[in-house]
């Protein structure tokens, strides 16, 4: 049964990461948004907080990153609480500022398919790569689906790869890719024909210098501006057969190149839905504590009541949405299917926050969205939007939804 309370462990969390972006990230966060990057030296301080490892899944995947040292370890009786103490984690940095955290070092987006579909040699070698960034470099992983022409509808893709030898030859591009520009491998989605749809798609990791993998255009966005996203090239790219993920047999069932694809987004979505909660609480508790200071004296009361009715309503549609994420986070750590539940946890958090820090500036007035060098909450109102539209827009989180609870209906 799902535990609302958090543990010991995620309590603690939870404060350290709220003090240290209270008095240390929140005062950089304008900065290092119209500087469009987050201070090297701060984030190797962070990572020395976190042992060096960026985000690493210790608890699932073990030290070496392979997950067979960690399921050897592991008791099978205990519950796995990664997913959830990541949630609680996200939520807490987002809070403090949202691309800063996806600025973290670690695989980001590209864990998850490494993890879910590698084979425990490409695990080791691809997520054993991001131990030490305590004292060594850092080190970014990235995950490249999206193109000019598929972003909702994936199974559209047109990045080509076909097998030459030992080697598999890639063409085409990606764009809007997250730490695109810096990661030290990405993986890339291609199709063998595009004809064959889903049962076309394979995934390759891509190391940064591979002869004919070039980064394209860094896009300059409305919001998240101290987060890279990129455009990346392939042309004639000869990627060694060892970095198919999961090797040919990954490949025999219908689907399983999208099915790599999409079970990454049932782990991440439920994050990106915890950011998206602490985005919208951030800006929540800026117009609470405005509306606390401004007008308890000499405003007319009505006013006051209709304010204080829309933060009540911001407040419980963001403690749902908290929920929502939990019970997908907890439905992860358990190895339950949760792809509906993940859907569920974005798209009700994307609309909370997106609505949070509307009604936030709507409550300030003036004060509100006015980009003064003190103005946090216009910067939130320009992050939060893409929370809606990363990972699944909220129509196609409403589509996986529908889908799932009306199975068979063959309406989209
Ligand atoms: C800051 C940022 C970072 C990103 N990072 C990454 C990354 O790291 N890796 C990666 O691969 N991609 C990344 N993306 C791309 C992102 O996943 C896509 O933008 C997203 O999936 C939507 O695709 P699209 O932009 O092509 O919009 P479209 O698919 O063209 O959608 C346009 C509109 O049509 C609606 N729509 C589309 N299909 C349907 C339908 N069937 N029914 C109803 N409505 C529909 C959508 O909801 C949307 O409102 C990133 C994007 C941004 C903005």
């Amino acid at each position: 049964m799902i535990d609302f309370v958090l543990s010991k462990k995620q309590q603690e969390l939870k404060e350290g990461i709220h003090n240290v972006g209270k008095f240390v990230i929140r005062p950089m966060s304008l900065e290092m948004d119209r500087n469009h990057e987050v201070p090297e030296p701060f984030l190797r301080n962070f990572m020395k907080l976190a042992g060096g490892r960026g985000g690493q899944d210790i608890e699932n995947f073990g030290e070496d990153g392979s997950g067979e040292e960690g399921k050897k370890e592991r008791d099978p009786s205990k519950i796995s609480e990664a997913n959830r103490t990541s949630a609680v984690g996200a939520e807490e940095l987002a809070w403090a500022d949202a691309a800063m955290v996806l600025c973290m070092p670690g695989a980001g987006l590209g864990g998850p398919p490494v993890k879910s579909t590698g084979t425990p040699e490409q695990r080791k070698r691809f997520l054993g790569m991001f131990k030490g960034m305590d004292t060594g470099p850092l080190k970014w992983g990235a995950y490249g689906l999206t193109e000019p022409g598929a972003g909702s509808d994936v199974s559209g893709i047109r990045s080509s790869c076909r097998k030459d030898g030992k080697h598999w030859v890639l063409n085409g591009r990606k764009c809007y890719i997250t730490n695109g520009g810096r990661a030290i491998w990405t993986v890339i989605f291609a199709t063998i024909d595009p004809a064959l749809g889903r049962a076309g798609h394979r995934a390759f990791v891509v190391e940064k210098g591979t002869p004919g993998f070039e980064v394209g255009k860094i896009e300059e966005k409305m919001g998240l501006r101290a987060n890279e996203t990129a455009e990346l090239v392939l042309e004639d790219c000869r990627v060694p057969e060892e970095n198919l993920l999961g090797g040919e047999a990954a490949y025999t069932t219908k689907e399983g190149g999208f099915m790599t694809a999409m079970k990454t987004f049932d782990n991440t979505r439920p994050l990106v839905g915890a950011m998206a909660v602490g985005i919208g609480r951030a800006a929540y508790e800026y117009a609470r504590d405005f509306v606390k200071e401004n007008y308890l004296i000499g405003r007319p009361i009505p006013r006051y009541a209709a304010i204080a009715a829309k933060l009540s309503q911001v407040s419980r549609k963001l403690d749902a949405a908290r929920m929502l994420v939990w019970r997908a986070t907890y439905m992860a750590d358990m190895g339950i299917p949760n792809a509906k539940e993940a859907s569920m946890s974005k798209a009700a958090a994307g609309q909370a926050a997106t609505q949070a820090c509307i009604d936030a500036i709507e409550i300030c007035g003036a004060h509100g969205s006015i980009a003064t060098e003190h103005a946090l909450l216009e910067k939130w109102f320009r992050d939060v939007k893409v929370y809606d539209i990363f990972e699944g827009t909220g129509n196609i989180q409403r589509i996986v939804i529908a889908k799932r609870i009306m199975p068979g209906l063959k309406a989209f």
